[in-house]
């Protein structure tokens, strides 16, 4: 079409994807709060999961229409197909992976954050800008880790060890990395230690980071799955035989397995002997800090040079928030900063935010999910905070007697924090037997809607894991996942 056949400029009326109707949509709006708050009052009386039906599975199938059916319609298909199978989190006996609960206070925080929809630059001045600023503040010191370190909100734990790896690369190559690239046939190949027990996404970041796995060394577990201390010494010894350079140890504080904790303090020790960068992944331990009973579990933190942590596990925030923390500002601006002339500071009016978060990280435009764990904070205080976290640890050692005390259960590792390993035993069973027997066990487990640990594998047994972040759940809630086992197990048992 050329311009000549364009309708005439104001001939055609001009749309927009607001309402048409907004009291239709308020009372929608009004309906839609009300169900789903209905809806997390009564989480409990719900199966921990359910699977989804044909209907459910036929609607995700459809493809997109041309006509659209209006917010009303959708919504009803929403509350219908999707609203009823969750992925179980919200309800208190979820235990899988590190799931956490989230709050009811935050479902208003997503209303405002939706409503205002901030673009999260950080150099933007906004109350987005200074609201995340904040938090960051308040996040250093509930870790009681230094105040004048950088920080940044990521979309989770994976992407906040990115971050840290990637910091660790910049500072500890002896050439320019962001220029020339890690280029192992030029340069000494660059060493990053972390356990067996460490998360695969450092492993991924690795990869990423152009650094190649083998730059990884994988340090063997002691018998309470921390790290080595002397076989990490002996492979640093190793490597630097060998003419590679160490660069880093990245340290669990809170292992994904079994909530182990590898020995900070002479990490940081090793670190600093040895001009090493220290980066630990916390994801869930790190928040041990926030209690003075259990804070010990994590001490040494605030000698790492670099922190990941989740904010929507153990400190209860909706998905998806994790951060990350860097001592002193320059290592970590030194990594990440690209200023075109968009995206610069300006002295005053829209431009001239506090700070420019992409010069932090991978991200440029972020969703304004720091309001969420602000509210839910200020709102609760941290002494509940950290009582909520006092509650999950004693929950899991009430967990991890009920296991001991019942001679058809058996612990497959020892509790150190919030994660508790368990399997079902049966006389003249073999090891295969019990692995098959408790892998059916586990499955049964969320088909009956009883209970949602997840599984692992620990020294060869396939073991039952509880990771509990859940602030719904009660003593109860454990003495039925109980029951529920020793019931499955028994009747599958019998079978065997
Ligand atoms: C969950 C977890 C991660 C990954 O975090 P995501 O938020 O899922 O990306 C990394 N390390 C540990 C120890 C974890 O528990």
């Amino acid at each position: 079409m050329n311009a000549d056949q364009d309708p005439k400029p104001g001939t055609i009326a001009e749309q927009t994807l607001d309402p048409q109707n907004w009291a239709r949509f308020r009372k929608l709006g009004h309906r839609a709060l009300d169900d789903l708050i209905d809806y997390l009052q009564t989480v409990d009386e719900r199966p921990v999961w359910q699977s989804l039906p044909p209907a459910a599975k036929n609607l995700f199938a459809e493809p997109l229409a041309k006509k659209g059916l209006g917010d009303d319609a959708v919504y009803e298909q929403v509350k219908q197909h999707v609203l009823p199978y969750p992925t179980g989190n919200i309800h208190p006996r979820f235990w899988s992976w590190v799931g956490g609960t989230g709050t009811p206070t935050q479902l208003i925080a997503d209303m405002v954050m939706s409503t205002m929809n901030s673009c999260g630059l950080g150099f933007d001045e906004s109350a987005a800008s200074h609201v995340e600023l904040q938090l960051l503040d308040w996040l250093k010191a509930l870790l009681d880790y230094p105040l004048d370190a950088s920080g940044l909100l990521v979309s989770g734990g994976s992407m906040a060890n990115l971050v840290g790896l990637a910091v660790a690369r910049t500072a500890q190559a002896p050439y320019d990395a962001r220029d020339t690239g890690v280029d192992s046939h030029q340069h000494a190949r660059l060493i990053y230690y972390t356990s067996s027990e460490a998360h695969s996404c450092i492993r991924k970041g690795i990869e990423l980071l152009g650094l190649g796995s083998q730059s990884l060394r994988t340090i063997p577990v002691l018998d309470d799955y921390s790290m080595d201390v002397s076989a990490l010494r002996r492979a640093i010894a190793s490597d630097r035989a060998a003419g590679r350079q160490p660069a880093c140890i990245v340290a669990t504080s809170g292992t994904v397995n079994t909530g182990a904790s590898d020995s900070l303090c002479e990490l940081a020790d090793i670190a600093e002997q040895e001009k090493l960068w220290l980066h630990v992944d916390g994801a869930f331990g790190a928040c041990v800090r926030l209690s003075s009973r259990f804070r010990e579990l994590a001490a040494g933190l605030e000698r790492a040079d670099s922190v990941a942590f989740d904010l929507h596990k153990w400190l209860y925030v909706q998905y998806n928030c994790g951060a990350v923390l860097v001592r002193g500002d320059s290592p970590h601006k030194a990594t990440f900063s690209v200023l075109p002339a968009y995206l610069r500071k300006l002295d005053r009016g829209l431009a001239s935010g506090p700070v420019n978060f992409s010069e932090y990280g991978v991200q440029l435009s972020r969703s304004f999910h720091a309001l969420r764990a602000w509210m839910a904070l200020r709102s609760a205080g941290s002494q509940r905070y950290a009582e909520q976290i006092e509650q999950n640890i004693d929950q899991a050692r009430y967990l991890s007697n009920l296991v001991d005390d019942h001679k058809e259960l058996e612990r497959l590792a020892p509790t150190a924090m919030n994660i508790v390993n368990f399997r079902y035993r049966a006389e003249g069973l073999d090891e295969s037997q019990l692995n098959d027997l408790n892998a059916e066990l586990l499955m049964r487990l969320h088909e009956d809607g009883v209970a949602a640990p997840s599984a692992t594998e620990l020294n060869g047994c396939f073991s039952i894991r509880v990771a509990n972040t859940n602030h719904r759940s009660r003593r109860a809630d454990f003495d039925a996942l109980v029951a529920g086992a020793v019931r499955i197990g028994r009747e599958l048992a019998s079978r065997c």
